[in-house]
């Protein structure tokens, strides 16, 4: 069904509609009579409560199979009494401690060892490959360290190894066995060797690019630093951090070899104040503290992130768009599934191959999944830190930052420092929001021709046309970079992008009649949205994917959108622990009938909803609405509303899947630390 067939169907219909629930989380909303709608906004909530028992985890577009009982058993636990059952069962894995040969199963397979005085020793010759299970290939996979790696998703024809492969995959090794050592198997002593190893391999790898530079195999480099300079002295810097991290928790080293082969300084000076160097003996080992877990993992990703942008933007070590090294999905979703109570070689090797093609949405999955391991599962943050949190926000001017954003919704400083490590460079990397398969559908009913403005790498645009044939132009102001010239993108550096992205603008509308206008994100404090908006011409769709509250254009192109276009459908989008966004199709009121600003409204089709009251469905239209400042997700009308039992359940499940809890009788609604005035048009 084209949007034609809607939009007749929207007009004979429209009397007598409002919101009109459609199967899944996707709701048609109708235009909204002067009565306003009946059904609240955000539609899901409606879903939720229709499909009776459904966790809010579903909602947010959790794995259905591995990994979920815990979180839901604390939702459900929080939320709703009548489905206590998941609690206990939860209650027997807790304690379930992880199986050390299946966490590292990819990297024994390559030559690591544990000896029998339970120490962890790195390969001497990286790269020796022993076990050749599909399931170990595809966990190597995973991490980017099988040697015989082709980059499987690799689609360039006869390429060769690459000459740094073998140092690269050997790093790779050494990061991801720090990775899992200390965030999933909390082992210091562990996490120590393969720290000291990845610092090796990094010096390795910074003599064989200089080697290959000077023999020619690689061009090279002058001016600026070398993508390689960046990701060496970006990988050391974390390096170095998670290295810190250990030596605060710990007051024994672990058992460290001599530095051999020059480590990075930063890094050794690190392990020399934890007291490294010299053997502690055999004892008991040390088990890395939850606050220490979670910022090993973050500093540890972040160099996973630094390798992954290396392979993307440096230009020479990998020229096709599917092409990664690691591939951060796999990699995340590999990490997050050794986590499982009673993962098995074979469990995590399935949760790699259940990663499909829908790489952010995966990210993402993985991010939700695995802070609830290392979180919510720790009772991390505590309810007064959350809440200290919010009153120092609310102290401190809410002013609105230079470019117009509003300020990050207020959370713990390890809540914020694991919300960035989720999001940012997965942003850099991809786009600001991911893509799913029924947003892509939803898309594909309007139109098959789309036009995206400040399409940053494609990743929408590929993505669209991959999932669903559907022809997309995609326009960036500043293209990613084609070989040879130094320009960079503001949000996505060097970065490859996934299709191909031309120069343009709002200007270049008038070349690409007849498609609908997708904007994702379209930069906040900046008209491009509303030049965008004004240049469309025809009875063509609009699609915005962004939030409603400054971090998507400005408050003028709401009030644009809200004035001169009517909204045919609203498509829910998995979040992030600190966004709030959703796809949006608008089309123009172009019956004189609909004027808002010359007065008419006689078909009664109110002003669009950005937002709406999560009790009663009061549209933010209508009334002023109160919004939660914690997850910026859940509205009120009046303290009536606010007080509903069923919103209060949601609103604190809500907010756990955010990693955070709030103390009993807090959001409090006459609270303004707590909630704020609702104004997306300024
Ligand atoms: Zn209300
Ligand atoms: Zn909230």
């Amino acid at each position: 069904m084209g949007w034609r067939d809607v939009r007749r169907r929207e007009t004979k219909s429209a009397r007598v509609m409002d919101w009109e629930p459609i199967p899944d989380d996707v709701l048609v909303p109708k235009r909204a009579r002067r009565d306003g709608p009946k059904r609240p906004f955000p539609p899901d909530v409606t879903v939720v409560r229709q499909r009776d028992g459904m966790s809010l985890a579903d909602r947010w577009g959790l794995p259905r199979t591995r990994g979920k009982r815990r979180r839901r058993a604390v939702v459900d636990d929080v939320s709703d009494d009548s489905d206590g059952d998941a609690t206990s069962d939860d209650d027997e894995d807790t304690e379930t401690p992880p199986n050390v040969a299946v966490v590292l199963a990819a990297h024994l397979s390559l030559g690591w060892k544990l000896d029998s005085s339970d120490r962890l020793t790195p390969p001497r010759r990286p790269g020796s490959s022993a076990g050749h299970t599909p399931e170990l290939v595809e966990m190597r996979r995973a991490y980017g360290i099988d040697p015989g790696n082709k980059d499987d998703n690799d689609d360039e024809p006869g390429r060769k190894d690459r000459p740094s492969d073998a140092a690269l995959s050997a790093l790779m090794a050494a990061l991801s066995c720090a990775r899992l050592c200390g965030a999933v198997l909390k082992r210091v002593d562990y996490c120590a060797v393969a720290l000291e190893e990845a610092s090796k391999q990094a010096a390795r790898f910074r003599r064989d690019i200089d080697k290959m530079r000077r023999t020619g195999v690689i061009p090279p480099w002058s001016g600026r630093p070398s993508p390689e300079d960046e990701m060496l002295a970006n990988v050391k810097a974390k390096l170095a951090d998670a290295g810190r991290e250990l030596g605060e928790d710990v007051h024994r080293a672990s058992p460290f070899g001599s530095s051999r082969d020059d480590p990075d300084p930063t890094l050794a000076a690190a392990i020399a104040a934890m007291g490294g160097g010299k053997k502690a003996g055999p004892s008991q080992p040390s088990s890395l503290a939850p606050v220490a877990a979670v910022r090993v993992a973050v500093a540890l990703d972040d160099a996973m992130y630094a390798l992954a942008y290396h392979g993307r933007s440096c230009g020479w070590a990998g020229s096709s768009r599917s092409s990664w090294r690691p591939n951060p999905a796999l990699y995340l979703n590999a990490v997050t599934a050794s986590h499982a109570p009673g993962a098995t070689v074979g469990s995590i090797a399935a949760a790699v191959r259940d990663v499909g093609d829908e790489w952010l949405d995966a990210i993402r999955r993985s991010r939700m999944e695995e802070g609830t391991y290392l979180l919510t599962a720790k009772n991390l943050p505590s309810p007064e830190d959350v809440l200290a949190a919010g009153e120092k926000a609310a102290r401190s001017a809410r002013t609105k930052t230079k470019d117009g954003t509003p300020p990050p919704p207020p959370c713990p400083e390890l809540v914020q420092l694991w919300r960035d490590s989720c999001r940012v460079w997965p942003c850099r990397l991809f786009a600001f929001a991911a893509p799913t398969r029924r947003a892509l559908t939803t898309l594909a009913k309007f139109s098959k021709r789309w036009v995206e403005i400040g399409a940053g790498l494609g990743y929408w645009a590929h993505m669209m046309e991959r999932v669903e044939g559907i022809d997309v132009v995609a326009l960036d102001k500043t293209p990613s970079p084609v070989a040879g010239t130094d320009a960079v993108n503001e949000y996505h550096g060097r970065a490859m992008s996934f299709c191909t992205v031309h120069k343009g603008g709002p200007e270049s509308l008038r070349e690409n009649e007849n498609r609908g206008l997708f904007l994702c994100y379209p930069p906040p404090g900046d008209d491009m949205a509303l030049d965008a908006l004004r240049a469309l011409r025809g009875d063509t769709p609009l699609a915005v994917v962004g939030e409603w509250d400054g971090n998507t254009g400005t408050a003028e192109f709401a009030r644009e959108l809200r004035k001169k276009w009517y909204l045919v459908e609203y498509a829910r989008l998995g979040q992030w622990g600190d966004t709030a966004h959703d796809l949006t199709i608008w089309m123009r009121r172009d019956d004189p009938r609909d004027d808002v600003d010359a007065g008419n409204n006689s078909n009664g089709f109110l002003e669009a909803p950005f937002a709406s009251c999560f009790t009663c469905g009061t549209s933010d239209a209508t009334r002023e609405l109160r919004r939660c400042v914690y997850c910026r997700e859940v509205c009120f009308c009046s303290k009536r509303c606010a007080g509903d039992a069923t919103s209060t359940a949601l609103h604190a499940s809500a907010h756990i899947l955010r990693d955070m809890r709030l103390p009993a009788g807090r959001p409090d609604y006459s609270n303004d630390a707590d909630y704020r005035p609702f104004r997306p048009c300024g």
